[in-house]
């Protein structure tokens, strides 16, 4: 908790001008609106109305109040943030935008980035949580109980509030939850009586949480919601986990999506499949939806989602061919010009395509009389081929000439093992057309 003479709030930067004549009255006008917002680059973010830190970077520079003791103790809280997220505390040299830190009697700053100078007055620097909570508001964070829907969950005891911090009680309204739950153990979260004129209660928390009354307004360690946070803002610093791929099969012959579950996809920068870029859809931080290449080849395939902190172990999809193949085509046959055909199959498969006439009997008699088909009693082949590594074949035919149009044909493709071959080992279906 934020002991009564350790103000993190705004409303009382016109006393720190007051106090630090040496800054420019322009560095001071800011934050006087108020905590200046901010906004990262999502709009979802809890920084809004400003600036993320670029890259997630944060230079600063201590002003000469800055002991060396004070440094270190800034840095151990520094530290909790730099080893869970991407931010970076870098000592400035030339960036234009920076945080000036310096020693004070209360704790304040500006909420996230302000453009050009900025100052983080702290006063209690062996608190370490207290200053990772100053540390948030540089980063852009506003208290946990200024959240939009904080009055589904605590309850302001306005009459026991210090007027001049009324403000750090304040809905703000543009505040974003990031849909995450509402955080009683956030470092950001005011303890049961901060900010208090009487020593009585300024919040309580509302049923059905009251048990978290007692909790509120740690500041022993980052909460997971306070981390989470902080990811959703500034990025991880591990890469995406994929848990788990639906479907974990697909076959090459339809264009297909598989949906991974896992963690971290927001920060998807990438998807590989197969090694080479995939269009992909973030749908949650837990889900995201691969799209796959029509025709991919047949066999194992490793998908990969790579964000700013590196690839994802990879998940593995089997590709499959079709088994029995599927021949498919146009509804006619020309005399005049050819026509693609296509047989999808397993790869390396021969595939025989057949043909049979209504008006005739089969113009190859005797090469395969196998008893498929149903409407007729033999097939002539008409071409063969080999599926390739997709399984696809493809043939161009010409119909015969001199066949009356409106004929009816009835193609059919076998497949059989290269390897092994004398009985074919699926046949497709009967793909009927009409002489054109
Ligand atoms: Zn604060």
């Amino acid at each position: 908790m934020h002991p009564p003479s350790l103000l993190c709030a705004l409303s009382l930067i016109g006393a720190i001008a007051a106090q630090a004549p040496q800054l420019t009255p322009e560095v001071l006008g800011r934050p006087t609106v108020g905590c200046v917002a901010a906004v990262g680059s999502s709009s979802q973010a809890r920084l809004f109305g400003g600036q993320a830190w670029v890259g997630g970077v944060v230079p600063f520079t201590l002003h000469p109040t800055v002991s060396p003791a004070m440094a270190v103790s800034l840095q151990s809280a520094m530290l909790e943030i730099t080893t869970r997220t991407r931010v970076r505390f870098v000592l400035r040299t030339t960036e234009p935008d920076y945080v000036l830190v310096r020693d004070a009697t209360i704790n304040s700053s500006p909420i996230g980035r302000q453009g050009g100078l900025q100052v983080l007055y702290l006063a209690n620097w062996n608190a370490t949580f207290e200053v990772v909570h100053a540390l948030m508001h540089v980063l852009g964070f506003w208290h946990e109980h200024q959240r939009p829907d904080r009055d589904t969950f605590v309850q302001i005891q306005a009459a026991n509030v210090d007027p001049a911090r009324a403000v750090e009680f304040a809905v703000v309204p543009l505040g974003s939850t990031y849909n995450l739950p509402y955080d009683f153990g956030s470092v950001m979260h005011f303890g049961a009586t901060e900010a208090s004129s009487n020593g009585s209660p300024t919040m309580i928390v509302l049923p059905p949480n009251q048990s978290q009354q007692a909790s509120i307004g740690q500041r022993l360690q980052l909460s997971p919601g306070d981390v989470e946070v902080l990811r959703r803002t500034y990025g991880s610093l591990v890469p995406p986990l994929i848990v788990s791929a639906t479907p974990s099969s697909v076959t090459s012959y339809r264009a297909s999506a598989i949906t991974l579950t896992g963690e971290r996809f927001d920060e998807a920068s990438r998807v590989l499949f197969r090694g080479a870029a995939a269009s992909y859809q973030v749908l949650s931080p837990t889900q995201l939806r691969v799209t796959l290449p029509l025709l991919p080849a047949i066999g194992p395939a490793p998908i990969s989602v790579e964000s700013g902190a590196g690839l994802s172990q990879p998940v593995v999809v089997q590709v499959t061919g079709l088994d029995p193949p599927q021949l498919e085509g146009p509804p006619v046959l020309n005399s005049q010009f050819s026509i693609p055909f296509r047989v999808y199959s397993s790869n390396g498969r021969q595939i025989l395509l057949l043909a049979a006439f209504n008006n005739s009997p089969s113009i190859a008699s005797g090469i395969v009389s196998l008893g498929i088909g149903n409407n007729f009693s033999a097939y002539g082949e008409v071409a063969t081929g080999i599926a390739d590594a997709s399984g696809q074949w493809l043939t161009n035919l010409t119909g015969p000439s001199g066949l009356p149009s409106g004929t009816s044909i009835w193609l059919q493709a076998v497949s059989f093992d290269l390897a092994n071959f004398t009985l074919p080992l699926a046949v497709t279906n009967v793909l009927p057309v009409r002489a054109f």
